[in-house]
C-alpha cells in the first residue's frame, strides 16, 4: 500500500486532494476508518450553490433530496429577511459515493475500513501505522475532520481559534408535511449563543432541526430541547418523531491556524475550513500544490506554503470578517438583533455581493435608510464577552 501521497480521512475536502493530485500523476492512497463511504452518514447535508460553485463543480441532481429557493434569518422578534438563492438538501451517502468514486476513476487507491493510528517522520517520508499494517508514503494529507488527532501527533495546532468551534447537535425529524417548504430557516439570538438553530425541509414528512452552539462547551442538548419545544410552538405541532441525532463541531469561525509542515498539508475541517463547498476548493487547491511537490521532488514547508497563498487570495478577508461578524452577533443582546435586522427588511439582499468594500458600502447605505439608531447594536463589537 505505498504510496507518493497518503491522504487521511474521506471527508469533502480531503477526497477532492485526493482526486486531484491522482489526476496529475500521483499515486495516492486514501483511508478512512468508517465502514463504507457515507456510513454512518455526516450530519452536514446542505449547501447553496453559489458557495459550491467556487470548486467550479457541478452540482449533480442524483445526490440532491430537495431543491430550495435560499433561506430565511428570522431575529428573536421573528421579524425575517430572505437570502434568496439555489440551495440543495443532499442525500449525503449518495454524495460522498460520487466523488469517491471520481477519485477512484482518477487512479485514487481509496480504503475504508483503515484507521490510521501514528505517523513517523523518516529520511525523504514517512512511516505510517494503520489498523492494517505500515505504509510508506513521502507526503501526507491530513483530513480526519474536526479536533484532528493526527495534526496534533504531527505537532501541529492547524486551528487558530479551537474554543470558536461551534458544537452542535441535529436531528432528523418527521411530522406532516414538515419537508415542504422551500426555504431553510435559520433563527439567530440568544437561545442559539454564538451562531444559530436551523430548520431544513428535506421534503415530504422529513426535515432536519439544528442547534450550533459557541462557547458553551460541547454538549448543546439542553439548547437542542429548547428549541424543539420552540419549535413545535411556531408551526402548531402537538409532536414531532425524532428519526435519529447527530453531534459534532462546525469550525465556521476558527480560522485555519499551522496547515503546513515539511511534507504535511492539513485541510477540511480539520483546518477550520468549514462548509462542504468551502472545503472541496480547499481540497483542489491542496491536491493540486501536493502532485506539484511530488512531480518537483520537494515536500518541505517552503514548497508546500503556495497552498496556504492559494487559500490566504481566495478566503482569508472572506473569513475573518465572518469571524467578526458572527463575534459581534455572539455579544449582542436579543434587542440589539432586532434593531439590527429592521435594517434588512424588506431589502434585496443580493447586492451584498462583490468586495468586502462593497459590500460594508451598502450595508452602511441600508442602517442610514432603514434604522439609523441600530448603529449603536454594533457597540457590541467593543464589549468583553
Ligand atoms: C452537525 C453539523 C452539521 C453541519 N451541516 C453542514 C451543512 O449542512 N453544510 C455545510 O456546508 N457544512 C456543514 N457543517 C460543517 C462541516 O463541518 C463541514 O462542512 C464538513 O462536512 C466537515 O468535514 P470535515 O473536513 O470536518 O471532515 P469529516 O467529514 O468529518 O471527515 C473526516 C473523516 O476522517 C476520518 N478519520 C478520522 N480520523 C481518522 C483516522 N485516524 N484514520 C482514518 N480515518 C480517520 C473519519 O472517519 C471521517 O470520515 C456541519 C457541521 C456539523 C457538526
Amino acid at each position: 500500500m505505498d504510496a507518493d501521497i497518503l491522504v487521511i480521512g474521506a471527508s469533502p475536502a480531503g477526497v477532492m486532494a485526493a482526486r486531484n493530485a491522482s489526476a496529475k500523476g500521483c499515486k495516492v492512497l486514501l483511508l478512512d476508518k468508517k465502514e463504507a463511504a457515507g456510513v454512518p452518514t455526516h450530519p452536514a447535508n446542505t449547501f447553496f450553490k453559489g458557495m459550491f460553485d467556487r470548486t467550479g463543480e457541478e452540482v449533480d441532481q442524483s445526490y440532491v433530496i430537495k431543491n430550495l429557493k435560499g433561506a430565511y434569518i428570522i431575529a428573536p422578534s421573528g421579524k425575517n429577511v430572505i437570502f434568496e438563492g439555489d440551495a440543495y438538501f443532499l442525500d449525503r451517502k449518495k454524495f460522498d459515493e460520487f466523488y469517491i468514486k471520481q477519485a477512484m476513476d482518477a487512479g485514487t487507491d481509496v480504503r475504508f475500513g483503515i484507521e490510521v493510528l501514528n505517523v513517523l517522520r523518516t529520511e525523504g517520508g514517512f512511516i505510517v501505522s494503520t489498523s492494517k499494517g505500515k505504509i510508506k508514503c513521502k507526503l501526507v494529507i491530513v483530513s480526519d475532520g474536526i479536533n484532528s488527532r493526527i495534526s496534533g501527533l504531527l505537532g501541529l495546532k492547524p486551528i487558530k481559534y479551537p474554543k470558536d468551534i461551534a458544537w452542535s447537535l441535529e436531528a432528523e425529524i418527521e411530522a406532516e408535511g414538515i419537508g415542504e417548504p422551500d426555504l431553510f430557516e435559520y433563527y439567530i439570538g440568544n437561545h442559539a449563543p454564538g451562531w444559530k438553530s436551523t430548520y431544513s425541509p428535506c421534503g415530504g414528512n422529513r426535515a432536519t432541526l439544528g442547534m450550533y452552539v459557541r462557547r458553551h462547551g460541547m454538549d448543546v442538548s439542553d439548547f437542542f430541547d429548547a428549541w424543539l419545544e420552540r419549535f413545535k410552538k411556531l408551526k402548531g405541532l402537538d409532536d414531532v418523531k425524532i428519526i435519529s441525532k447527530s453531534v459534532g463541531g462546525d469550525p465556521i469561525v476558527a480560522i485555519p491556524g499551522e496547515i503546513i509542515a515539511d511534507g504535511v498539508m492539513v485541510v477540511g475541517g480539520s483546518a477550520a475550513q468549514s462548509g462542504i463547498g468551502y472545503g472541496m476548493h480547499a481540497g483542489q487547491m491542496c491536491g493540486d500544490v501536493a502532485a506539484a511537490a511530488i512531480s518537483k521532488d520537494d515536500t518541505s514547508k517552503r514548497f508546500l506554503s503556495e497552498y496556504r497563498r492559494l487559500w490566504n487570495n481566495e478566503y482569508r478577508t472572506e473569513y475573518y470578517l465572518g469571524r467578526f461578524a458572527m463575534e459581534t452577533l455572539r455579544k449582542m443582546s436579543d434587542w440589539e438583533i432586532n434593531g439590527m435586522m429592521k435594517v434588512f427588511e424588506g431589502e434585496d439582499l443580493t447586492v451584498l455581493g462583490g468586495s468586502p468594500f462593497n459590500q460594508a458600502l451598502q450595508v452602511s447605505k441600508m442602517i442610514l435608510k432603514n434604522n439609523p439608531s441600530s448603529i449603536f447594536s454594533y457597540r457590541a463589537i467593543f464589549r468583553m464577552k
